[in-house]
């Protein structure tokens, strides 16, 4: 049980192991590591508080303490919490068996949300569907051009009015198109802003509700951390979020927003992003992941 867990943590649990018997005091001891583990990880300070609670109530109960191996048994206490609290697994994206299937993707300006267009019009080509993409984010620039290139380079159609400043209008109209191609998904590439707003929200709002998308993502920079948070707490008061993508783990972040992001929200992370190519996109498993927080 002990291969699960992240070195750090797993000595630190063997010099436990080292003193003997393992008593009410020293499994405190224990506990104190996996919330000192947590809380360097980036996640928040109240959802440490409420996971260390639970592992607590388990850990201190005592069928632990009796056990003929109480270490190894609080390490499986803490693995199997925070499983349970990051799952359920649930990568699905729902297509629908008739009509286009909806995507909207929102989140901030840089957060990966263009580049998780193509991964997902990669993983759907993989299935052999051709989504339609429509390029709604009108705020940045070249976003646009950005979508169009990554049209091209997966062979995927792109919907685009460069002329209209209405996103809600390109959204409706990029819908009717995929009726017209017979597209079995359309994804909805909306504006970020490079902080949380009003005016965005409303504007994803008014999206929301004129296109009625099937299924809402967002997009969540794990490098980011507390602030990845505190958008995705916005976000999900504003619009009714179906799941989560938090990108850019492929660096040293150790993921522990994804933990508060998924105690906020309250929807399935459903993928990671784990590079810049189309293919660096991984369905989210619960198991790897609790044992990258933990190290
Ligand atoms: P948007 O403003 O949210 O649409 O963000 P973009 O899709 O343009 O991405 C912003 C930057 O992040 C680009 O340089 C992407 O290549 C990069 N990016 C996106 N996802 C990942 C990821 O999972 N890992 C890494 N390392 N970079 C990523």
């Amino acid at each position: 049980m002990f291969d699960s867990l992240s070195e750090g943590l797993q000595s630190a649990f063997k010099s436990l192991r080292g003193k003997g018997k393992l008593t009410e005091g020293n499994m405190r001891e224990g506990l104190d590591i996996v919330q000192r583990s947590l809380l360097e990880a980036d996640v928040s300070y109240p959802v440490v508080q409420d996971f260390m609670q639970h592992v607590s109530e388990r850990a201190l109960g005592k069928k632990v303490l009796l056990s003929l191996r109480p270490e190894e048994e609080l390490v499986g206490i803490v693995q199997s919490e925070l499983t349970a609290i990051l799952g359920p697994v649930d990568s699905s994206l729902h297509l629908k068996t008739e009509g286009p299937t909806i995507i909207m993707m929102c989140g901030l300006q840089g957060s990966g949300k263009t580049t998780t267009c193509g991964k997902l019009s990669q993983l759907l080509k993989e299935q052999k569907v051709t989504p339609l993409l429509v390029a709604a984010d009108l705020q940045r620039p070249a976003a646009i051009e950005q979508l169009k290139v990554i049209g091209q380079q997966l062979d995927v159609p792109v919907y685009a009015e460069p002329d209209n400043k209405n996103p809600v209008e390109v959204c409706n109209n990029g819908v009717a198109r995929a009726k017209e191609l017979g597209s079995r998904v359309v994804i909805l590439d909306t504006a970020g802003r490079l902080a949380i707003d009003e005016e965005l929200m409303a504007e994803l709002a008014k999206i929301d509700k004129k296109v009625s998308p099937d299924q809402v993502y967002l997009v969540v920079d794990g490098m980011t951390g507390q602030d990845a948070v505190n958008s995705a707490d916005a976000f999900n008061k504003a619009l009714e979020l179906d799941g989560v993508v938090m990108t850019k783990l492929d660096g040293d972040a150790r993921g522990g927003a994804l933990l508060s992001v998924k105690h906020v929200t309250g929807v399935p992370i459903k993928f990671i992003g784990t590079g810049e190519h189309f293919d660096a996109l991984e369905p989210f498993r619960p198991e790897g992941m609790a044992s990258r927080i933990l190290q």
